[in-house]
């Protein structure tokens, strides 16, 4: 029987496989431990199986006699207006907390890590295998996060190398879906909250920068078969993601389309937006046959855009808490960060009057 522990396991992917482990037999206990920073515990409120434990606290700083056979670490933020805010913090998430996990692993355990397709930076090769290097720029305002995320790989690969320990390390491509946070600040989550609030979806710059959106439900079923599901032998970092490449304008006029009224405003460029970013799978389709990101993403948007609509429902029937407001970003981009959710309220309060 097997002690697992998720690092993040109440933040949006993290909860999607803290949902599929417990599916496990195998499974004695499982500890999550979050510190809340963008995760939140509505996301394993449904849940109810004795075997979770959930701790809140940061995963650099865990107290625990506990030794894991698995840990699995997804205790970042993912989206630049949260990790650029606070960059310090960024890094101790993904280099010191490795770091210190490392040492609650079981002897013969296995680490996993949600490494990120920015290690690639801004490609300048297309779509880009596990073997490019990346044009990465650690003087950038990406760079805590792409610069720590390759830290995290560079102490996890020297880990296996030295010490034999079984790493599982995966690069992420844009990941989308149900339990990402209204005020989450990324394309399709600022897009989809905007539709449905304030109707205007800000697209940086001319819109014709492309990513590879996954659908999440696709993603956490390659990093089931990936971190534990299957057995592999494949020792390095493995390329998550759908392969469709698609603008940011594209995906915006689509939604658009979805929710009638909305328009595109277009707003000034991010500086150093990576201009393209799309998987080579050929690592992946001979790690995991058969495994694909199919979800197409006019299905998965929607879907996402239904799970949207109610959450929102669900703010504005919840009763509004005194005291400090729930959702706190200060985006420094537009974006809806505190400002649509302050603005459903404020609509809310006065259909209220
Ligand atoms: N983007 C945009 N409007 C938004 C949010 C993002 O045009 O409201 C663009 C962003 O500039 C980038 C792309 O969408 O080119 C994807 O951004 P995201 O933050 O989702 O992830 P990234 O791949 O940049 O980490």
């Amino acid at each position: 029987m097997k002690k697992v522990l998720v690092a993040g396991g109440a933040g949006f992917l993290g909860s999607h496989l803290v949902d599929r482990l417990l599916r496990r037999s195998d499974l004695e206990r499982l500890v999550v431990i979050d510190n809340l920073w963008t995760g939140t515990l509505d996301n394993l409120a449904h849940i109810r199986d004795p075997r979770l434990q959930v701790e809140v606290g940061a995963a650099e700083d865990l107290v625990t006699d506990m030794r894991f056979d698995e840990i699995l670490h997804l205790a970042s933020p993912a989206s630049p207006p949260w990790y650029m805010r606070d960059p310090v913090r960024t890094i101790k998430a993904n280099v010191v907390a490795t770091m210190h996990l490392l040492n609650f692993l079981a002897p013969g355990g296995r680490f996993s890590f949600t490494s990120t397709s920015e290690v690639y930076g801004d490609p300048l090769i297309s779509p880009q295998p596990e073997s490019y290097r990346g044009s990465v720029d650690c003087t950038g305002p990406r760079s805590s996060y792409d610069e720590s995320k390759r830290c995290a790989e560079a102490l996890l690969f020297e880990s296996q190398r030295v010490h034999g320990i079984d790493v599982r390390v995966v690069r992420l491509f844009n990941v989308y879906g149900p339990r990402t946070r209204l005020d989450d600040g990324r394309a399709v989550s600022n897009f989809l909250s905007q539709a449905l609030t304030t109707g205007e979806l800000t697209v940086y710059g001319d819109g014709l920068q492309t990513r590879s959106w996954g659908y999440v439900d696709d993603i956490v079923e390659g990093l089931e078969r990936f971190f534990w599901r299957d057995k592999i032998s494949y020792k390095g970092p493995l390329n998550v993601g759908n392969d469709r490449e698609i603008s940011v304008l594209d995906v915006a006029r689509y939604i658009t389309t979805l929710a009638p009224g909305s328009r595109i405003v277009f707003a000034p460029p991010i500086p150093q937006d990576p201009t393209n970013r799309r998987p080579d799978l050929t690592v992946m389709r001979g790690v995991l046959p058969g495994w694909e990101a199919a979800t197409p993403y006019e299905e998965g948007v929607a879907k996402t855009l239904q799970w949207f609509r109610e959450q929102m429902e669900h703010e504005l029937t919840a009763p509004v808490a005194p005291g400090p407001v729930r959702l706190q970003a200060s985006v420094k981009r537009p974006g809806p960060g505190s400002a649509s959710v302050l603005a459903m309220r404020k609509r809310r309060r006065s259909q209220l009057a």
